[in-house]
């Protein structure tokens, strides 16, 4: 799928995410999320660097922070993409999705987990990522700010990059949506639009859409560092006392937009592969999977923290 039917596809499960009426105190809190979100993209982000030009970049590691806010940036993508059609004299059929891929960056880590690695292949392509990869330099991997560095002089057009970090995220609380880079980090502006979304926001979401999650989720594991420093989180483990925790998101997962044969039939797309639904509230391993944690606080207790 090119990427502006995937922006149009992203547009309307979001759409259809926010039409959900009677949802759950979750569903409630994260249409207001994305409403939120959506006005800093289009209404601040958008008017400063026009998203088409080759100012704005996404920094993307295959988690499921910077997945959801990929899926809403593409959606407003389209929704900018069409506010321009609607504004124009000429007629849409004239106007043509203007990229064909998405400018984003990924810095490569010490010892990534193979799953994650092929969960990024895979994103790669389904969502038509220009990723570039930094690179070991001399074998050895290189701090972040250094690659950013290296990445700013391959593309010195970037003014500003798209973050999927949140409040709750270590040093966290005193982020903006939109700040510059820390003095001892080459400039430019960090675009953070996600940072009041709470765990339960990004899980009831995701499962709604209904896209391939990276597979570290579903055995537990609800923040992914390198191999050495990461395991499931202890608060999933399944054994005879702890309680089965509760699933929030059952709606989200029988309305999911994949279900949903009028929103995909109205645009006449195809919907991508979903996900196997049955595996949302099933497991097999010795862990629930990760969305059945909804506690911010416990988000990285199976973090090792490094001596
Ligand atoms: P995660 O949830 O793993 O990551 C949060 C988000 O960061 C992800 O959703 C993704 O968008 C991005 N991200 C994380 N890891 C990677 C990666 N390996 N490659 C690409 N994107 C990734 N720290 C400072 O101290 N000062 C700075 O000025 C500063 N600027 C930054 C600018 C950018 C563009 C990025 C990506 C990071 C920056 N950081 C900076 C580091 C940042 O604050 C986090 O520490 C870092 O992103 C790791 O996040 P996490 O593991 O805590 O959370
Ligand atoms: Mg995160
Ligand atoms: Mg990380």
């Amino acid at each position: 799928m090119d990427l502006g039917h995937l922006a149009q596809l992203c547009y309307n499960m979001t759409e259809s995410y926010l039409q959900i009426t009677n949802g759950t105190d979750v569903i409630n809190g994260t249409q207001e999320a994305i409403r939120i979100t959506k006005d800093q993209l289009l209404l601040d982000i958008f008017k400063k660097w026009n998203p088409f030009n080759d100012a704005l970049s996404f920094s993307f590691n295959g988690g499921k922070d910077c997945q959801v806010l990929l899926l809403l940036y593409l959606s407003c993508l389209w929704e900018f993409f069409m506010l321009g059609v609607s504004s124009s004299q000429f007629d849409r059929k004239y106007h043509k999705f203007p990229l064909t891929k998405l400018p984003s960056v990924l810095i490569s880590q010490e010892e990534v987990f193979s799953t994650v690695d092929s969960y990024i292949a895979e994103s790669i392509d389904r969502y038509n990522l220009d990723l570039y990869e930094s690179t070991p330099q001399n074998g050895n991997h290189i701090d972040m700010a250094q690659a950013f560095e290296n990445y700013l002089n391959l593309y010195p057009s970037t003014k500003a990059i798209v973050i999927g970090v949140r409040y709750t995220d270590p040093f966290g609380e005193h982020f903006k949506p939109l700040q510059p880079t820390d003095s001892n980090w080459p400039y430019f502006l960090r675009v953070q639009p996600i940072l009041h979304w709470k765990l339960e926001n990004i899980w009831s979401y995701l499962l709604f859409s209904g896209e391939p999650i990276c597979g570290m989720y579903a055995k537990g594991f609800t923040s992914i560092g390198d191999i050495d420093n990461t395991l499931p989180n202890p608060y999933l483990i399944i054994n005879s006392t702890n309680v089965k925790p509760q699933f929030l998101f059952s709606k989200e997962v029988e309305r999911s937009f994949y279900q949903d044969k009028n929103a995909t039939n109205e645009i006449n797309i195809t919907p991508l592969q979903p996900i196997d639904i049955k595996l949302i509230d099933s497991f097999e391993d010795d862990y629930y999977p990760g969305w059945f944690l909804v506690d911010d606080a416990k988000e990285r207790a199976g973090r090792i923290k490094k001596q």
